[in-house]
């Protein structure tokens, strides 16, 4: 374990600032002690800073012409919401398939959008693969290993991860914006991970905010008519990551559909036809390719094909069941 010091925020701001000298949150824990427990990386903190105890921000609620998710809502009360479920029930149902009931009680949906990799190189304890992500000039140890959990949508800046956060493909497709210490961020630019500063704390984040930057709200836009869901595989069905998951958002005949499981953002493709299932679920593989290898070939199970055509057919089943 990590040995760390804690200290408790009263407020976002106050937060924020305690971030100053490389501290980082701690909201529900259950990934960053995680990390801490496995000594992942050489550049975990050595301060965190507890903002579990500020008041009323957990809060889920319609505003005007938007729904509003407090930071430390935790992610079986958003799985839970009516409201949810009637304004944006890709969340719903993004939040409902994430880990298990434990896990969703304590995790907040901050924690979930902010959470780092799970790419089975970078989470190995004590950085047995000092992958791109965490060490300068360090290597995908994916792209000559097992692949079979990581891109097929090319990589990023040497690193063939994927984004591992449900909600997070739910709120890309639902176009929702992300409210923190700094500013509002359209979640498409939320998800895009900072890869010049690779080899660094900020560097492992699957987000671009700032290393002293604190999420405090999710808005939603709420719109009249609107029909969402959100469609997950994974190797296990109790609890697991997403290799290929979706999330449809349909306006009419027109979609907004992204996948998860397969870059390292949420993959947005817009103005999808959703009269056509099987042409809707070929759009989103188009340009798709799994790592072209020798070793693929002999050893299938290494490979990270098998997610073009579970993409392909989970859209086409979500399109067709809206
Ligand atoms: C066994 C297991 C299975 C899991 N399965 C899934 C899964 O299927 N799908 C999935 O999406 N996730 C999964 N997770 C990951 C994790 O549990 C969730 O992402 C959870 O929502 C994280 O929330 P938390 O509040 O516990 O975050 P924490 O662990 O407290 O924090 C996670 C990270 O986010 C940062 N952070 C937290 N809140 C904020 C904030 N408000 N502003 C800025 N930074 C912040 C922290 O510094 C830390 O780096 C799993 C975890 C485990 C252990």
């Amino acid at each position: 374990m990590k040995d760390f010091t804690l200290k408790h925020a009263k407020t976002f701001d106050e937060a924020a600032s305690l971030l100053a000298g490389g501290a980082q949150i701690l909201a529900g824990g259950t990934d960053i002690i995680y990390s801490m427990k496995g000594m992942h990386s050489p550049n975990l903190p050595d301060e965190l800073v507890d903002i579990s105890g500020i008041v009323d921000a957990d809060y889920i609620k319609e505003d005007g012409n938007f729904l509003k998710i407090g930071a430390l809502a935790n992610l079986s009360a958003i799985a839970e919401s009516s409201i949810v479920k009637k304004d944006a029930n890709a969340l719903a149902e993004a939040a409902k398939a994430v880990a298990s009931p434990e896990l969703r009680n304590a995790g907040t949906i901050g924690g979930n959008i902010c959470q780092r990799p799970r790419c089975i190189y970078y989470r190995n304890e004590f950085n047995a693969f000092p992958c791109a992500r965490k060490v300068k000039g360090g290597v995908c140890y994916a792209i000559t290993g097992v692949h079979r959990y990581h891109s097929i949508f090319g990589m990023v800046g040497g690193c063939a991860a994927v984004c591992p956060s449900d909600t997070a493909v739910a709120l890309v497709a639902l176009g929702a914006s992300i409210v923190t210490t700094k500013k509002t961020w359209k979640a498409a630019d939320f998800f895009v991970i900072p890869n010049k500063d690779y080899g660094t704390a900020r560097g492992e984040q699957i987000n671009a905010i700032d290393s002293d930057e604190v999420v405090k709200e999710i808005q939603i836009p709420i719109v009249s008519g609107q029909k969402s869901l959100y469609r997950k595989w994974a190797f296990r069905k109790a609890i697991d990551f997403p290799q290929c998951s979706c999330a449809v958002v349909a306006n009419g005949s027109k979609a907004d559909i992204a996948l998860g499981g397969v870059y390292n953002q949420p993959k947005l493709f817009t103005g999808v036809s959703t009269s056509d299932p099987v042409a809707a679920g070929e759009t989103c593989v188009k340009g798709a390719s799994g790592f072209d290898m020798e070793t693929e070939a002999k050893h299938d199970i290494y490979s990270n094909t098998y997610k073009i055509a579970i993409m392909k057919t989970m859209v086409k089943r979500a399109v067709a069941s809206l």
